[in-house]
């Protein structure tokens, strides 16, 4: 199926739905393209407690559900579909799922960012049987079991907190002495009694035969390493912009991202980045939010310009 449109917005999460419902009450008639699930990372985020308006936090999928319906109600058009490419057409674009192509006078690139791999053996031949990359869905499988969190960022120390709902002892590996995450993280992580945390130490292989039995740890300043049973391996070592649409169409910088100006647009008139993909975003809800936001009125912006040249 063919179509034409004003605006397509790439990606469902909270960057590319405040995009959706500033663009649908703006009456751009956007159609917003997801290819899982409306929400992005926040669907797997049980409590956000940061995000304004909720002093007692609040629950991720159920603040992607209000986005999506707020978004609808200004008449913004949902699609589950992957989008495989990315094109300039004249001063359009041709975007490409499996069954349409839509020609789009704009696009907000808003498809946010995926696990980063620790990249060690075992990991890919374990996933999903011992080794995930998400405490929220899969913590209940660990009721009771010993489980190692890999990382000290936000997600690694917000996870593990989570995790510890579960699990019986928490192994969290960092390679360094310090956490990066925030300090009311820490403070959470140092006052739980199920938390053990491992420093200068890296996971370097993940160990077995059907589901994960043990974990190689070595020490970075020792170069000690240790066979450390375990029933699981949660990684949380950052994450990798999903920009591979832009391929041949913009630079990226050595992490993935994308460059914009203050308005979110990229060097190419009409294409806008938002969220995990955007360089020197904050990765939080709130400036995701914002981001969108942004970016759906300067598209507006946009074509109040380019019609006037007309
Ligand atoms: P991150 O901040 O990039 O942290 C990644 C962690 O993994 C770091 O501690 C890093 O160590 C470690 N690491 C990276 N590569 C590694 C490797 N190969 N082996 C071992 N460890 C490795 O990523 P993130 O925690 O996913 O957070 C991403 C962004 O989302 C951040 O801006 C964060 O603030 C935001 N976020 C916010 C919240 C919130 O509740 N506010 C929750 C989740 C995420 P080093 O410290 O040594 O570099």
């Amino acid at each position: 199926m063919s179509g034409k449109c004003s605006l397509v917005i790439i990606g469902g999460g909270p960057a590319g739905l405040a995009a959706a419902i500033y663009a649908g009450r703006a009456d751009m008639k956007p159609i917003l393209l997801e290819r899982a699930l409306v929400g992005g990372q926040v669907a797997q985020t049980m409590d956000i407690a940061n995000y304004p308006g909720f002093p007692e936090g609040v629950d991720g999928p159920q603040l992607a559900e209000k986005m999506q319906a707020q978004a609808e109600r200004f008449g913004v058009e949902f699609r589950t579909q992957e989008v495989l490419s990315l094109h300039r057409d004249g001063d359009d674009f041709l975007v490409k799922t499996k069954g349409d192509e839509i020609q789009a006078s704009a696009v907000i690139l808003a498809s946010g960012a995926d696990p980063r791999l620790l990249s060690v053996p075992g990991e890919k031949e374990l996933r999903g049987r011992g080794v995930s990359y998400c405490g929220t869905c899969d913590g209940p499988f660990f009721r009771n079991k010993r489980v190692v969190v890999v990382g000290g960022g936000d997600s690694a120390l917000k996870e593990a907190l989570h995790l510890c709902k579960f699990v019986s002892e928490l192994t969290l590996v960092h390679r360094r002495d310090e956490l990066r995450g925030e300090k009311i993280y820490q403070r959470q992580v140092f006052a739980t009694d199920k938390i053990n945390i491992r420093w200068d130490t890296v996971a370097t292989t993940i160990k077995g035969e059907n589901n994960v039995e043990s974990v190689i740890l070595q020490n970075v300043k020792t170069k000690a390493e240790e066979d450390f049973a375990t029933d699981g391996v949660f990684i949380f070592v950052g994450s990798m912009p999903n920009t591979s649409l832009l391929k041949d169409l913009l630079p990226q910088d050595a992490g993935g991202h994308v460059q914009t100006d203050a308005d979110m647009m990229t060097a190419i008139p009409g294409l806008f980045a938002v969220g995990d993909v955007r360089a020197n975003s904050y990765r939080q809800v709130a400036t995701a939010v914002g981001e969108g936001a942004t970016a759906a009125m300067a598209v507006e912006h946009y074509f109040q310009k380019r019609h006037a040249k007309t």
